[in-house]
């Protein structure tokens, strides 16, 4: 076993190195063989190996190393796709022309896969023959979760999570931290009434790192009087399911969002702050639960804008100088939520300076989609934030917003890691402080 194989072995779960060999490559054969569809086959036909996703992908574009082409990434879903289930598979497996898919390839895979793909969807947009390359990437961590091979930091995180509702243990219940957070900043916190018009949830980022958030989010809701509550059994808005590719675990854990908002007969639900958590809810759940949701899903921004729009939310202008603005990737690519952001900082007076490749075709961040918590893919994900922040500080930028913890988490990070001399702010926080009475 090479020394890169021998290192992602090394990542894997217990559980994962407890399946044989062969019994992971069977999973992974059965993940895959149940993702094969006629418009993936036709959508795989469809490559004319053009390139053009390479140039799309932020991994291509810090490191210009091929490996990182998108549509490259999907190789093992491509291979098992012609030797299972192509037009000439039968030829393929009688002549052996398209060899089984090994383990050792597809834990070479998993850093393909997961390490250095945010499930951004920059590539798909980019794409001249259409081929939703994203949709593909996410069907093939699917076919990795089967066989045992989602990295331990996402398998472990979805596994908490899909028993407890929260990601991971933590010494004092995220119930306890959001009442204690309330206390902090002097805001109430609605939680558990029983009925409500709004259901808001929460970033675990936000809870553990950035609870001036937190409280924003209950500020704002407060100085517009809404109907709103927090429940302790639907609070968490990140879901590990989605990242790990672990679909029944993503579904599991999007129920409870889902139960606690019929519970409480929420006509709204508000994700917060939190790109990924936002396509989760916002797009995949109601295909997992394979009816439209009863309610409104909105990420904060746009229920804001709408707020705002209303006549409901009145705010103060804001002196910022330079404001560059980052969208998450979730919001602008997946949601079209381009317009709320904006509206809601030109109420404040700012007019956001963007970035070169901006709105639609901005580049990432590099730490969503669970990249973020995979430690081997650290210096890869270096790579990538230190060409955001060139095009930021190409900008002028004084100050810097995004509307995405997870995107603000790993700016900061890496703002420790270069020196940087920005420093990422929330636009939620921006609002909260600038809310203007009647
Ligand atoms: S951009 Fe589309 S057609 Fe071109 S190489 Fe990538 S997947 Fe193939
Ligand atoms: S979804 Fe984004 S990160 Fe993933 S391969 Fe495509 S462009 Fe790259």
């Amino acid at each position: 076993m090479n020394s890169s194989s021998a290192e992602l072995r090394a990542n894997l779960a217990p559980e994962e190195t407890r399946i044989g060999e062969r019994e992971r490559v069977a999973g992974a054969m059965r993940g895959f063989a149940r993702e094969f569809g006629a418009l993936s086959a036709l959508r795989l036909e469809a490559c004319v190996h053009c390139g053009m996703c390479a140039d799309a992908c932020h991994f291509y574009i810090a490191t210009e190393d091929p490996q990182y082409t998108p549509v490259l990434k999907v190789e093992p879903f491509k291979q098992a796709f012609k030797r299972e289930a192509g037009a000439f598979a039968p030829l393929f497996r009688w002549f052996g022309l398209k060899p089984r898919v090994t383990a050792e390839e597809l834990e070479r895979w998993q850093h393909l896969l997961y390490d250095s793909c945010n499930l951004c969807g920059r590539c798909s947009l980019m794409c001249p023959m259409g081929i939703d390359i994203t949709e593909l990437i996410e069907q093939a961590r699917r076919g990795m979760f089967e066989a045992g091979l989602a990295p331990s930091e996402l398998y472990e995180k979805a596994a908490h999570q899909r028993h407890s509702g929260q990601p991971e243990p933590t010494n004092e219940p995220y119930r306890e931290q959001l009442l204690a957070i309330g206390r902090q900043f002097g805001v109430e916190i609605p939680l558990d009434k029983p009925h409500a018009e709004v259901m808001l949830t929460v970033p675990r980022t936000d809870i553990e790192h950035y609870p001036a958030a937190v409280a924003a989010l209950a500020r704002v809701m407060a100085h517009m009087k809404v109907d709103c509550t927090f429940r302790t059994d639907g609070l968490i808005a990140e879901n590990y399911g989605y990242y790990a590719g672990g679909r029944d675990w993503q579904r599991r854990i999007s129920m409870r969002l889902i139960d606690e908002a019929v519970a409480c007969r929420a006509k709204i639900l508000i994700v917060p702050e939190c790109g990924h958590a936002y396509s989760a809810l916002r797009w995949e759940a109601a295909e997992l639960l394979g009816r439209p949701l009863p309610f409104k899903v909105q990420h904060v921004t746009e229920y804001l804008a709408d707020a705002l729009e209303a006549g409901r939310l009145k705010l103060r202008p804001a002196d910022t100088g330079v404001t560059a603005f980052h969208d998450p990737c979730q919001l602008v690519r997946k949601g079209g939520v381009t317009d709320a952001p904006r509206r809601l900082m030109r109420a404040m007076g700012i007019e956001p300076t963007e970035t070169v490749r901006h709105i639609g075709y901005n580049i990432c961040c590099g730490g969503g989609g669970g990249v973020f918590d995979i430690k081997r893919a650290a210096p890869l994900r270096y790579r990538v934030v230190e060409e955001k922040f060139n095009e930021i500080d190409q900008t002028g930028a004084q100050t810097f917003l995004t509307s995405c913890s997870d995107c603000r988490r790993t700016f900061d990070d890496g703002k420790q890691h270069f020196n940087w001399q920005q420093t990422p702010r929330s636009l939620l926080e921006l609002l909260a402080e600038h809310l203007r009475s009647a």
